[in-house]
C-alpha cells in the first residue's frame, strides 16, 4: 500500500494543486501545514496570521470531505516534516514550490535529506503561471522591465489548471496551532470571506464586472478591482485558474475581451515580483539598485507613527492607511500615494514602510510586497524614476474627485465640499468651521511641506 506526504504551504486549495493531485494517486494521504519557525524566514505578519488561521480551517473541511487529513504542526520545517513522514509511513513526499531564496535553500535541504532517508520527494510548480527559470530575455537573462516580460509571458503556453482530487468522505481536524487573535481580528471578519470556495466565487463575480476594471481600478471608492489578493497570497486559488478562466470568460463575451486582458496583465506584474524575488538577493532588505543603500535616511519616528496612524493632514494619505489598519487591505492607487509620502516626502526608509505593511496587509506577500516598496521608493529594477514623486494633494483631486474615499475613512473630514475635501487646512474658516473642523485640534495640519520635501527627496537621491 502506497503513502503519500503532501507539505502545503502557500497552496491552500484543493483544485489546481499539483502536489495534492499527484500524492492523491497514492493508496493513503497525509496532509500537513507547518507554522515553520526556522530563524531564516520571514515570519508571518499579523493580519496575514489571521488570515492563515482561518484558510487553514477552510481547507481543512475541505480535505475531510476528500477523506484527506490535515495535520498542523508548529517547529523547525525540517525536523517537524521528518518526524510526519516516519509516524505516517510515507513512502513519497510532495509539495509545491516556493521562490524566496532562504526558503529553497531549505526546501533542498528536506529533499536532500528525505531522498536520504530513502523517500521519493517531488516539488511541483503550482504558485506562479510560469516558473521563474522558463522565462528570459532574447540574451537568456532574468527580465527587468515589465513590459517586455509581459510580452512574452502572455503569449506563452499557460498550463491548464488541475481539477480536485476526490476520495471517501472523513472527520475533519481542528487547526488550531499556535495562533493568536489579533485584537482587530473582528473588524477584519466583516470584510472578507476566506477560503477556496469563496475564492472561486470572487473570481466570478469580479469578472462579470470586468468591462469597469480598466478605468475604474484606479478609483479607490469604487469597487472595481477583483481584491482576489489575499487569496492568491494563500493560494486559495491559483494564478493559472485565474489566468484560464479569465480567458474563458473574455472567449464567450469578446467585448470585455480588452478588460479581462488588462486584468491579465496586473497579475502578471505577480509573476515579475515573484521572478526578482527568484533571481535577486533578498528584495525584502536589499535595494535591487546598489547606489540606494547609499541613501541618507530620516530618523523619524514621531512622524514614522503619524504616517502609521493616518495622521499626517494629508487626506488621502490618512484615508489609506486607516483603511489598511481597518481592513487589512488598501486599495493599489493608494499604496502607491502612501508608499511614496513615506519614502521620499518624509524620507524615511523604506523598508519601514514594508515592514508596517507586511504586518498589517492580509495579501501581504513576500514578493509582491518588497517589489512594489522598492517600485516606488526607486530603487527597483522597473522602478518610478526618483524624480517622480507623487503629489498626494493632485493625486487625490483627481482619483478621488467627489472625496468619497477620504469622506469614508477619515469621517471627521465628512462635512467638507469636495473642492477643499484634499487639502482641508487650506479650506476658508468659516468652511471649516460649518464642516466642525479645527485644524490643529480635531484633524492635524500637515506634518511636512509637500514642496519643501519633495525637493529634499530630489537632493538626496539625485545626488547619489
Ligand atoms: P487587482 O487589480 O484585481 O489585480 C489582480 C491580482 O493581480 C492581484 O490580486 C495581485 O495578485 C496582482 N496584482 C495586481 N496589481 C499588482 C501589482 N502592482 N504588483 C503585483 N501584483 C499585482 N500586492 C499583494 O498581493 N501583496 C502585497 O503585499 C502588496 N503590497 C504592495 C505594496 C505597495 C507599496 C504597492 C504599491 C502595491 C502592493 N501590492 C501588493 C500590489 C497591489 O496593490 C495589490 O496586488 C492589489 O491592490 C490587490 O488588489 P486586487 O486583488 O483587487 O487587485
Amino acid at each position: 500500500m502506497s503513502k503519500a506526504l503532501v507539505w502545503l504551504r502557500n497552496d491552500l486549495r484543493l483544485s489546481d494543486n499539483p502536489a495534492l493531485a499527484a500524492a492523491a494517486t497514492a493508496d493513503q494521504v497525509q496532509a500537513l501545514y507547518i507554522h515553520e519557525t526556522d530563524g531564516n524566514l520571514r515570519p508571518i505578519g499579523a493580519a496575514a496570521r489571521w488570515w492563515l488561521h482561518h484558510s487553514l480551517q477552510s481547507l481543512a473541511r475541505d480535505l475531510a470531505a476528500i477523506g484527506v487529513d490535515l495535520r498542523v504542526e508548529t517547529g523547525p520545517a525540517q525536523a517537524t516534516i521528518t518526524e510526519v513522514a516516519k509516524a505516517f509511513g510515507a513512502d513519497e513526499v510532495h509539495w509545491n514550490r516556493r521562490y524566496a531564496p532562504a526558503a529553497r535553500d531549505l526546501d533542498a535541504t528536506i529533499k536532500s535529506s528525505l531522498r536520504g532517508d530513502g523517500l521519493a520527494v517531488t516539488s511541483h510548480p503550482g504558485n506562479v503561471l510560469v516558473e521563474p527559470w522558463d522565462i528570459e530575455t532574447g540574451q537568456g537573462k532574468p527580465y527587468s522591465v515589465f513590459t517586455p516580460f509581459w510580452k512574452t509571458l502572455r503569449d506563452m503556453p499557460i498550463a491548464r489548471p488541475l481539477p480536485a482530487p476526490s476520495g471517501n468522505a472523513r472527520k475533519s481536524q481542528s487547526v488550531d496551532g499556535d495562533y493568536r487573535q489579533p485584537h482587530w481580528a473582528k473588524k477584519l471578519a466583516a470584510h472578507w470571506t476566506i477560503g477556496e470556495t469563496a475564492a472561486l466565487d470572487r473570481l466570478d463575480d469580479f469578472l462579470d464586472e470586468v468591462a469597469a476594471y480598466p478605468e475604474g481600478r484606479d478609483v479607490p471608492a469604487k469597487p472595481a478591482t477583483s481584491r482576489l489578493s489575499p487569496h492568491l497570497r494563500f493560494g486559495e486559488i491559483s494564478p493559472r485558474q485565474v489566468w484560464h478562466r479569465s480567458r474563458a470568460f473574455a472567449h464567450a463575451h469578446p467585448e470585455q475581451a480588452a478588460a479581462v486582458e488588462k486584468f491579465l496583465s496586473e497579475l502578471a506584474w505577480r509573476d515579475f515580483s515573484y521572478h526578482q524575488l527568484y533571481h535577486r538577493d533578498d528584495i525584502a532588505t536589499v535595494p535591487m539598485q546598489p547606489k540606494y543603500e547609499g541613501v541618507k535616511w530620516r530618523h523619524a519616528p514621531a512622524q514614522l507613527a503619524a504616517w502609521q496612524r493616518g495622521q499626517t493632514g494629508i487626506p488621502i494619505v490618512d484615508a489609506g492607511m486607516r483603511e489598511l489598519w481597518e481592513t487589512g487591505y488598501m486599495h493599489n492607487r493608494v499604496r502607491m500615494l502612501v508608499a511614496s509620502f513615506l519614502a521620499k516626502n518624509l524620507l524615511i526608509d523604506w523598508r519601514q514602510g514594508e515592514n508596517w505593511f507586511w504586518d498589517c496587509l492580509v495579501d501581504a506577500d513576500e514578493a509582491n510586497n518588497p517589489a512594489s516598496w522598492q517600485w516606488v521608493a526607486g530603487s527597483g529594477l522597473d522602478a518610478a524614476p526618483y524624480f517622480r514623486i507623487f503629489n498626494p494633494v493632485t493625486q487625490g483631486e483627481r482619483f478621488d474627485g467627489a472625496g468619497d474615499y477620504v469622506r469614508r475613512w477619515v469621517p471627521e473630514l465628512a462635512g467638507l465640499p469636495e473642492r477643499v475635501i484634499h487639502k482641508p487646512a487650506e479650506a476658508p474658516a468659516d468652511v471649516l468651521e460649518q464642516a466642525g473642523i479645527t485644524i490643529g485640534r480635531t484633524y492635524p495640519a500637515p506634518i511636512v511641506d509637500l514642496k519643501q520635501t519633495r525637493q529634499r527627496a530630489l537632493d538626496a537621491i539625485g545626488d547619489l
